[in-house]
């Protein structure tokens, strides 16, 4: 990053420019170090100019949701770290047709929340993200989900705003989604193609409030029960292995529950979340990550990939 552009970045973005600012107060593990430039950008036209200007520039840059899939390493993040969760907040019908309705929902608004509507709103699809933190963006750029169904199962259509700052609309047809992974036809992942998700339209069917509200309260209730929700985590820390038993199960069973390096536990409670005791740095778990790995691949043969991104 030159002066000239980093003196662009802050006229054009004012007091919503951090130098330095320490990723470890926007990730849910709490570690990481310091971003060259956080910015909060809260609207496609500043984003649509930014992106443009670090793609003329040759700067990195981040685009960051709500970091509750991330690890940020503890020297931290060169080039311009994008927040998007001040902005894109909208959320509406856009359309009912044929028992099927049509939510728009914009990247910077809680899963969360958007599970709450369809729910007020009588809607079923989205049960299966109830209790999952984190942005709409994050969530389908992660193809978020569980057992009960994952992201890509009701995401009908999304903006974009690519590298060079065009605004594009991408049909179901146009995405990739599989196991915790997400891409557009002709662009490739967000990473490597260098885009913003900037709305989502999910498909949902009309169903029973009482009902929804009946489930959602028991699937909330089994989280409590099965995570270690009251704690710093980044959810399950490796992808299921293709076949054969879960990631948790195989840390379970090489005898891993409550390990701990420095500040980072593996969780008593459910073996595939790690959990920041207060005072982990991100080298603790990627310490815990390496031994959690060779203990796994000793016993089992098997090769436990993150499903937490680790940048930085
Ligand atoms: C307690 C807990 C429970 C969890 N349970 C689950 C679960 O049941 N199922 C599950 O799948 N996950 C789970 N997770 C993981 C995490 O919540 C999801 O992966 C979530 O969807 C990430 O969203 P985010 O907004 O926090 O994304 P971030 O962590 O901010 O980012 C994740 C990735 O998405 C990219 N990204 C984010 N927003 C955008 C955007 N608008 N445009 C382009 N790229 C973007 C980032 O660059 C990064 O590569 C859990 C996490 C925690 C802490």
């Amino acid at each position: 990053m030159n002066d000239a552009f980093i003196k662009w970045v802050k006229k054009r973005f004012g007091p919503n420019v951090k130098a330095g600012e320490p990723m470890s107060r926007h990730t849910t593990l709490g570690v990481g170090g310091p971003a060259g430039l956080f910015v909060s950008v809260d609207n496609t036209e500043g984003l649509r100019e930014l992106l443009a200007r670090c793609n003329d520039e040759g700067v990195d840059f981040f685009i960051l949701g709500g970091g509750s899939n991330l690890l940020v390493r503890d020297g931290g993040m060169d080039g311009v770290v994008i927040d998007m969760k001040k902005g894109w907040k909208e959320i509406s019908i856009s359309a009912d047709r044929d028992g099927e309705v049509v939510v728009a929902a914009g990247a910077g608004l809680w899963l969360q929340a958007v599970c709450r509507y369809a729910i007020e709103q009588g809607l079923s699809g989205m049960n299966f993200a109830l209790g999952i933190p984190g942005s709409v963006g994050g969530a389908v750029v992660m193809n978020a989900g569980t057992s009960s169904g994952n992201m890509g199962d009701v995401v009908d259509a999304i903006e974009i705003v690519t590298r060079t700052g065009s605004v594009e609309k991408k049909k179901r047809s146009e995405l990739d989604f599989s196991y915790r992974r997400f891409s557009v036809k002709g662009l490739g992942s967000p990473e490597s193609g260098g885009f913003a998700v900037t709305m989502a339209k999910l498909v949902l069917k009309h169903g029973d409030r009482g009902a929804l509200r009946d489930e959602a309260n028991e699937i909330l209730r089994r989280r409590l029960v099965v995570q270690p929700v009251d704690k710093s985590s980044a959810g399950c820390f490796f992808r299921n292995p293709s076949q054969g038993e879960s990631a948790g199960r195989l840390i379970e069973m090489a005898g891993l529950k409550g390990m701990t390096i420095g500040g980072a536990a593996v969780s008593e409670k459910h073996a595939n979340f790690f959990v920041n005791r207060g005072d982990a740095t991100a080298s603790d778990f990627i310490r815990l990550m390496e031994v959690v790995q060779d203990r796994v691949s000793d016993l089992f043969g098997i090769d436990l990939e993150p499903e937490v991104i680790i940048v930085g």
